[in-house]
């Protein structure tokens, strides 16, 4: 049984553990747990949800003795948070201090490696193609689309009306953030990305993406719209609560079977718009509490994938040969990164030895100067 208990906390018996979770803005709230064996991690981030229910957060961290932050994302890391923890409360008996809460700092930037912390579960069954909705349990998600694509068919979808929470992630182009829409009262997906491009090119891009208002799929990401804010664009998507597939680890085959399902749908409808992926990887497939599974980040405007790769230093792991070789490619190139993904998520790792380059940067798989 786990309380929430409020208000300054000194006091410690041998049975309960009082965790301090420390806000953002400062404040705290003092935790009771009076069956701290039986505590898992994924009760810690249930409490931290419901004190900060605004928040996705998918790991925290304490200090350790010397003041550094160690990321917990598993039982097995809070195991050996509470060992530490545990240590330092003896320590504090033996000198006759008070004992100290454990402290633990909410983390809303995804960490590397959690696992299915959101419970993923996956629903193949939404028809594909005509944004059928039948795995909803309301109408919701289809209404909500509906209203954002009344406000940016008005033009409406602009800097203003955005007010930005959590970082979501960083990839090499730009920073992904979770975001409130003031006037749909909307959580969005905004993805800015810097660019130093003429006004032309601006408008250039803003054509191409036009594409996307027309992609009705239950198995591609909702667009809202985009827009330019001095040098950089705004790229504004549904928001989905389960994150990108790269951080689940290990899929169990039963799951990622229907995952496959899921993405092959979403895959072949892009096709059937004459629309390459381009980008298949991963941590471009976002799942949902809904249990629903959406490609992002396709390359639907060329000027934006040129304009980005001039500046972009990232993996071609994941990249088909005849496009590492600059050679035409295809269909099949979406199917040869497919298929590098899919044996990723099965095996847990990615499937191919990680090359170290010279100069220390050995943790990359490939590494790629695109100069497109
Ligand atoms: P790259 O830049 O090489 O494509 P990436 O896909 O990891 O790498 P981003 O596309 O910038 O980088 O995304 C960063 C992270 O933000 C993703 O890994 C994902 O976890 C998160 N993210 C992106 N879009 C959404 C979304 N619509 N809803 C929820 N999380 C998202
Ligand atoms: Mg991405």
């Amino acid at each position: 049984m786990l309380w929430l208990l409020c208000g300054p906390c000194g006091a410690m018996d041998s049975q309960a553990l009082v965790i301090r979770i420390k806000i953002p803005d400062g404040a705290a709230v003092d935790w009771t747990v009076h069956s701290a064996p039986q505590l898992l991690f994924r009760d810690v981030l249930d409490v931290i949800g419901q004190v900060l229910p605004d928040a996705t957060t998918t790991a925290f961290e304490y200090e350790d003795e010397d003041g550094d932050r160690i990321t917990v994302r598993s039982d097995e890391e809070m195991k050996a948070m509470l060992s530490y923890y545990y240590s330092t409360v003896m320590e504090q008996q033996v000198n006759g201090q008070l004992i100290e809460p454990l402290q633990i700092y909410p983390r809303a930037c995804k960490p590397p490696g959690k696992r299915n912390i959101h419970g993923l579960k996956v629903n193949t069954r939404a028809g594909a193609g005509s944004g059928a909705s039948e795995a909803l349990p309301s109408n919701s998600l289809k209404k909500s689309s509906a209203e954002l694509k009344k406000i940016l068919a008005n033009g409406q979808m602009n800097e203003q009306d955005i007010r930005y929470r959590d970082i979501l992630g960083h990839g090499n182009g730009g920073t992904v953030y979770k975001a409130y829409h003031v006037r749909s009262g909307k959580i969005l997906a905004v993805k800015v990305i810097p660019l130093d491009i003429t006004l032309e090119l601006q408008k250039q891009i803003m054509s191409e993406l036009e594409i996307l208002y027309k992609c009705d799929s239950s198995y591609i990401i909702g667009f809202y719209g985009a827009f330019f804010v001095e040098n950089r664009i705004s790229l504004c998507t549904e928001f989905m609560d389960g994150g990108s597939l790269d951080v689940y680890r290990k899929i169990p085959e039963h799951v990622l079977g229907r995952i496959a399902v899921a993405v092959v749908k979403g895959l072949t409808y892009l096709w059937s718009l004459k629309i390459l992926h381009r980008d298949v990887k991963p941590s471009n497939m976002l799942v949902n509490t809904r249990g629903q599974v959406k490609l992002c980040d396709f390359g639907v405007s060329t000027q934006l994938v040129n304009s980005i790769a001039k500046t972009y230093v990232g993996t071609n792991a994941y990249m088909a040969p005849e496009r590492i070789s600059g050679e035409q490619y295809g269909i099949h190139s979406d199917v040869w990164s497919l298929g590098i993904s899919f044996m990723e998520l099965a095996l847990g790792r990615f499937p191919y030895p990680q090359l170290a380059v010279p100069g220390g940067m050995s943790d990359l798989k490939v590494v790629l100067v695109c100069a497109l």
